[in-house]
């Protein structure tokens, strides 16, 4: 790996104080301007080469190498190297062994290639680095997340200009607020939740201030729980848990055959918990574009059902949401505006570097019960966005989504959007016309699953007694793992593997999320070809 030997003249580096103050320095004569060009120079394009040439997760060198060379946990005296070959080195040995998510044959997640302006973007937040827990280090930038949260608040909710007008910088409310990820912003989104159910009033104490115990306790109080689909994102296993109602206590509804979830399976459960005398409901949770298939709940029925039953209605847009911008597909995540909080990220469909989360609150009021105050800061009635929010320190990325959709538009996104879908359509065509492949769920928004599944196995399993069919299937996931696996060893292309449980079954399938605008039906039939030609040469 040694390509690029150091040259001779260089002396041993020694920790020094006029080198180290020069660092926090910014560009104030040319010859500085120089040097920080120089720099971004050798980053901007030397990384652009990484991204031309590799693709994917190549074994090239095995994750046990890998660990080998990883070994010494000991934090040099001295400085071990300058700025320009730390920068050389990343780019020569590890931008290499890193994935290439940009890559448009990478099609196996939802971490894809994007526009080039989100480096820019993020260099000025990192520049800049504002804190987003209070006002005193953010300023302008707290008010522009206000400004934001009420514009996607807006493309959730459609509430009437006067709504945006009362609410988009009221100190006192809050239309929801910027997170880490989608696991905070689902964390969060319950926190309030379980606030409101188990809020303190004159016969028992909130649970905010005295635990689940006491609050349980004092209400005669079991258990609380969240119904989901059993395509729920894990998020809500890791909110059960945080929040102290307990992970077994996200309870998982059976799906249809469509991937949704079965309504008779949600109401039936409603009314068996609250049956059982110490159950409560503390949520149902829809979601808009599941991680495993893209497929999208029945919202508007999830509303209604929720309203019947006075139940905090959540949803799980972390994928969904941006579809919202395309007037071609809003229509799928139709009564979306009736959950009481949504979340979306920002660092999925609005095509944005790592990471932005974001929840919404119907009520603009909801907010108050997970709010915490400090004397130094975030004091009562100011716009500290510290106040109600999980995390304290925060960085400005906001900024990046509030430039991005200046530089898009929403129908910028609608097309990138737009495209995703038409072509997860092409693609489950192209599925459907070979013989040796399966189509397994039908793409609603980009996402769908598929299996490697050999005509002569169709063939066989059409006649198949029960024993006969387990065994098949048992074969073929044999096969799908094994493709898989190798296909991600070749290194030339990426598609992920999940199991979906069909007929009572675990089945193996293929899993492609299409969010690259460079992924053409061209490069999804290289991809078949390939897995084709892995099966008939290396696993048949
Ligand atoms: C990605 C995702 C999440 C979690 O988001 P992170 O940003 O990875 O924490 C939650 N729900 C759904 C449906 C997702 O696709």
């Amino acid at each position: 790996m040694n390509k690029h030997p150091r040259p001779a003249q260089e002396k041993k580096l020694i920790a020094d104080w006029n080198a180290l103050i020069r660092t926090f320095l910014r560009p104030e004569n040319e010859a500085s301007r120089k040097a920080l060009f120089k720099y971004m120079e050798q980053i901007l394009f030397g990384l652009n080469d990484f991204l031309q040439r590799h693709v994917g997760f190549t074994e090239e060198m095995s994750l046990k190498e890998l660990a080998r060379r990883f070994q010494n946990t000991e934090i040099s005296g001295n400085p071990e190297k300058k700025l320009e070959y730390v920068i050389k080195d990343l780019i020569d040995d590890i931008a290499p062994l890193a994935v290439n998510v940009s890559s448009p044959y990478f099609i196996g997640h939802m971490t894809s290639a994007i526009p080039f302006f989100m480096v820019h973007l993020k260099t000025i937040v990192t520049a800049l680095n504002q804190n987003m827990v209070k006002l005193e280090t953010s300023k302008v930038l707290s008010v522009l997340e206000k400004q934001l949260l009420a514009k996607i608040h807006r493309m959730i909710y459609r509430k009437d200009r006067s709504f945006y007008e009362a609410h988009v910088q009221n100190p006192y409310t809050n239309l929801g607020c910027f997170t880490e990820d989608g696991t905070i912003a689902n964390i969060t989104a319950l926190w309030v939740a379980r606030n409101s159910l188990l809020s303190s009033d004159k016969n028992a104490p909130g649970i905010e201030e005295a635990g689940v115990h006491a609050a349980f306790q004092a209400r005669g109080i079991e258990r609380c729980v969240v119904l989901v689909s059993k395509l729920g994102h894990y998020s809500l296993k890791k909110a059960g848990g945080v929040l102290g109602i307990g992970n077994r206590n996200i309870v998982s509804v059976c799906t249809d055959t469509d991937n949704r979830i079965d309504l008779k399976d949600l109401k039936d459960k409603i009314r068996a918990i609250r049956k059982a005398p110490g159950s409560r409901i503390l949520a149902v949770v829809g979601i808009a574009g599941t991680t495993e298939t893209g497929t999208i709940d029945p919202l508007p029925e999830l509303g209604e059902i929720c309203a019947e039953n006075g139940i905090h209605l959540h949803i799980d847009a972390a994928w969904g949401g941006p579809t919202l911008l395309s007037n071609k597909y809003a229509h799928l995540l139709k009564g979306i505006e009736l959950a009481d909080s949504v979340i979306v990220d920002g660092h999925k469909q609005f095509y944005m570097p790592m990471t932005l989360g974001m929840v919404f609150f119907k009520n603009p009021e909801a907010m108050q019960n997970i709010a915490y105050h400090a004397n130094y800061v975030i004091r009562p009635g100011s716009v500290d966005m510290g106040i109600k929010s999980l995390s304290g320190s925060r960085e400005a990325n906001s900024l990046i989504l509030d430039s991005a959709l200046k530089i898009m538009g929403s129908k910028g996104y609608a097309l990138l959007v737009e495209h995703g879908i038409e072509l997860a359509r092409q693609f489950a065509d192209e599925i459907r016309k070979r013989k040796d492949f399966e189509l397994v769920t039908e793409p609603v928004l980009n996402i769908l699953t598929y299996r490697l599944f050999p005509h002569e196995l169709k063939d066989r399993i059409v006649a198949a007694d029960t024993e006969e069919r387990k065994r098949i299937n048992f074969r073929l996931n044999r096969i799908n793992i094994k493709l898989q696996r190798l296909q991600r060893e070749a290194g030339k292309s990426f598609v992920s593997r999940t199991t979906l449980t069909v007929g009572g079954e675990d089945m193996i399938v293929l899993r492609s999320v299409l969010m690259s605008p460079m992924t053409t039906i061209e490069i999804l039939n290289e991809i078949l070809d390939e897995q084709e030609s892995i099966y008939r040469e290396k696993i048949k």
